[in-house]
């Protein structure tokens, strides 16, 4: 069945989404601000809208794909909403998806926010994953041109779902590539090859998040014991890493914030119990 779609934004990730929609047969009308980015996509087949809102008015699916949220501000307005299902593939926060929920709401629309895991190159592959949120019956409606984009997988019917876990994958994302990057340079102070040390910090990181599970069973029992390892334990030991980041000559600064959240649940008197109450100790920022 071919579905008209109308994707708005049409940068790497915009026209990436266009593109396999087209590719699967489907009626795609596309809008850019740049109109220039559109003509690939028009020698593909794709309808091309003078305005932002004639991209609206041409499908009851709407994929806006923008930089921020603030640019969609202009564009998701007005009475064209009403019976469309607006799906926000911009990236933003769980606080900006649930404005812009009711924004569309408030015109009649229904709004699904997604979060995309996955660069451009990877949509309409096996490997790409979107996270979806918000208007279960409009995501179930359409979850089978969604789902040739990517994965689809609905977290939930608070539109701030998707974001929230989007933001969330990243934030461990980024923390383990700090780790990384930290340890490399640490290894490379010896003339170690990369190379050499990245199976082994492969086998090492993997081995840790086996205990994921354990962590998350301790934080949400709020059962904090520990038989196996002490924020204690770990506290005494990371001077030593701080020690031997500054006498290899590499920067300690991603350490620091480590250190101090360690030296942070010990002065609470933590120092007895498992690192997932590093987690609870996270939830109250320092003053
Ligand atoms: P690009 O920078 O390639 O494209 C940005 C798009 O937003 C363009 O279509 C641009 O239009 C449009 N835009 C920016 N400002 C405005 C505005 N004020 N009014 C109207 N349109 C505007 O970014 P991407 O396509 O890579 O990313 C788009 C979204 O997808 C972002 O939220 C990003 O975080 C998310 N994302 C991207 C990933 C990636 O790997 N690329 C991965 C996961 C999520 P114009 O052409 O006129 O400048």
């Amino acid at each position: 069945v071919k579905t008209p779609v109308s994707v708005l934004g049409l940068g790497f990730m915009g026209t990436a989404l266009a593109e396999t929609l087209l590719k699967h047969g489907h009626d795609v009308t596309v809008w850019n601000r740049t109109p220039a980015k559109a003509e690939p996509l028009a020698a593909k087949g794709a309808t091309v809208a003078a305005t932002a809102t004639d991209a609206v008015a041409a499908s009851l699916l709407v994929i806006v794909c923008l930089s921020v949220y603030a640019d969609a501000e202009d564009i998701l307005t007005g009475d064209v909403l009403a019976g469309r299902t607006i799906v926000q593939l911009t990236s933003g926060t769980p606080r900006q998806a649930r404005a812009m929920s009711e924004r569309v709401t408030g015109h009649g629309g229904r709004y699904v926010d997604g979060g995309i895991m996955a660069v451009p190159p990877m949509i309409g592959g096996p490997d790409a994953l979107i996270l979806y949120s918000g208007d279960e019956a409009a995501f179930d409606e359409y979850r089978d041109v969604l789902g040739l984009l990517a994965r689809p997988d609905f977290v939930g019917g608070d539109p701030s779902m998707a974001p929230l876990f989007d933001l969330a994958l990243l934030d461990a994302m980024y923390g383990m590539l700090g780790g990384f990057f930290h340890a490399v340079a640490l290894v490379r102070s010896e003339k170690v090859e990369a190379a050499r040390f990245a199976p082994m910090v492969t086998a090492w990181l993997t081995a840790m998040m086996a205990s994921f599970p354990e962590y998350a069973r301790a934080v949400d029992t709020g059962e904090f014991g520990t038989d196996v390892s002490s924020v204690a334990t770990s506290q005494i030991a990371f001077p030593g890493l701080l020690a031997t980041s500054r006498e290899q000559g590499v920067d300690p600064g991603l350490l620091v914030p480590m250190r101090e959240l360690l030296d942070r649940a010990v002065a609470e008197g933590h120092g007895a119990d498992g690192l997932a109450r590093l987690i609870t100790v996270l939830e109250r920022p320092a003053s």
